[in-house]
């Protein structure tokens, strides 16, 4: 056993996963280009308040699983890791005054987020996500566009039968008298209540219905539905909602149970599954609309919406269904020497056709010729770039490994050479 490990709830990404995470990232970025969200970056860690007030401090995320720096001294503030990238991304909106650009300002953040939640299979202490948010627009069809958006992500990725699960879960006029009902309701049944929900009854009595004790099943089934307690704006948004993704045939199945374990979410809230995982554990994303949020981190009134969607869980439902990254592309070229003591010019004619643009790799380990060229067999190279005493009359030997033939290339040529040959060989 090495005596460093890295640490519970972390993983090290290998080469293959870690290109499978920039495949998605890569994805996530281009679709953030061709839908308007421009990428920003935060910091990845914040005030604890932003996350406090921003998350609400009754849910898990700021209750049990906030990642807390220990300030070194007593002036230092309070920090954490980030959990999610919204409170964050509203923070900076309020900050850089984004409520005077056009709005809706669309945004976009890739990267790792922190939860010091308890370890299992699809549940880490740093994770990935691909974050979108929409700000100054109140809907309905931006609330469509990003439901879509967050869709057509696992699409390009690749993800089988992903399904939307889509709710309402109301906004300051109705919710109110809404969270009466359901209190009383779950009052009612109060005995059957295990500790911690009974707890979370009198603070979040939304959170009951997303419950993961199985205890609650029963209860939660029968428990009176927001759905049917909206005022008339909230029904003729989800209604509007609902019906532009009709149109844009995004599949979806309304789930009148589905709330959002954050406090500042209004009126549309959505997660991803794959179909027939809906369990609590297995949401591949999820966001909704918090048109509370930016005037809670100081802003004036302002719409949004947005989503989160988890990358770990793309990668395990990639590799679930059987469908890995494509392996790490073979260098084109491997420059190997007569003279097994010269790495200068193997690295030098290398540095010349990276400049190029070029997947080269230098033999840097001083063996024989034939060795040096067993190796770059081995990598599945298409060419090996021979130096020998040729290189004074500025030639190299070019052997090409796939054909087995050999020719005499003048240096200068060789960078134009290969890149035709590479071209050549894809598309001929
Ligand atoms: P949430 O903000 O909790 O709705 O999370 C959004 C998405 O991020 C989830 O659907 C997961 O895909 C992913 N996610 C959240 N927490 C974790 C975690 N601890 N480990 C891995 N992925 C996570």
């Amino acid at each position: 056993m090495p005596a460093y490990r890295a640490p519970r709830g972390t993983r090290d990404l290998l080469p293959d996963v870690a290109a499978g995470l920039n495949r998605l990232q890569g994805i996530a970025r281009s679709l953030s280009v061709r839908y308007g969200y421009r990428e920003m970056e935060i910091p990845l860690f914040e005030q604890s308040a932003v996350f406090e007030r921003g998350i609400g401090e009754c849910t898990d995320v700021v209750e049990k699983e906030l990642f807390r720096l220990t300030p070194r001294t007593e002036e230092s503030e309070a920090w954490a890791l980030r959990p999610e990238a919204t409170a964050g991304v509203v923070r900076a909106y309020v900050q850089h005054g984004m409520q005077t650009w056009p709005q809706p300002v669309k945004l976009s953040v890739v990267g790792p987020m922190f939860r010091y939640d308890r370890p299992q299979a699809g549940r880490y202490r740093q994770f990935w996500q691909w974050d979108a948010e929409a700000i100054g627009d109140p809907g309905p069809a931006v609330d469509a566009e990003i439901v879509e958006l967050g869709y057509r992500f696992y699409v390009e990725a690749g993800v089988p039968e992903v399904q939307v699960l889509l709710n309402s879960i109301g906004d300051p006029a109705c919710r109110p008298g809404y969270l009466e009902t359901l209190k009383a309701y779950f009052r009612r049944h109060s005995a059957e209540l295990p500790e911690l929900e009974l707890r979370r009854l009198e603070t979040n009595p939304l959170r009951l219905l997303d419950s993961k004790d199985p205890a609650m099943a029963v209860l939660v089934a029968a428990a009176p539905r927001m759905g049917d307690s909206l005022c008339t704006a909230c029904a003729e948004h989800f209604a509007a909602v609902r019906a532009h993704l009709d149109a844009l045939g995004v599949p979806y199945r309304v789930e009148p149970t589905l709330v959002r374990g954050l406090d500042y979410y209004t009126r549309t809230a959505f997660e991803y599954y794959r179909r027939g995982a809906e369990g609590q554990q297995q949401a591949l994303g999820g966001g909704g609309r918090y048109d509370g949020l930016v005037e809670l981190l100081g802003g004036r009134p302002t719409p949004g919406i947005g989503f989160a969607l988890g990358l770990d869980r793309v990668l395990l439902a990639l590799e679930e269904s059987g469908r890995v990254a494509a392996a790490e592309a073979p260098p084109l070229a491997v420059v190997v020497g007569a003279d097994p003591a010269d790495t200068v010019s193997r690295l030098r004619v290398a540095g010349l056709l990276r400049a190029e643009g070029l997947r080269v790799r230098a033999e840097l380990a001083q063996r024989k010729l034939g060795r040096q060229l067993e190796t770059a067999s081995r990598d599945r190279a298409h060419f090996a770039v021979i130096i020998g005493d040729e290189l004074a009359g500025g030639d190299v030997q070019l052997k090409d490994l796939e054909a087995g033939t050999q020719r005499l290339v003048p240096l200068a040529d060789l960078a134009r050479y290969l890149a035709r040959a590479e071209k050549t060989h894809r598309h001929g």
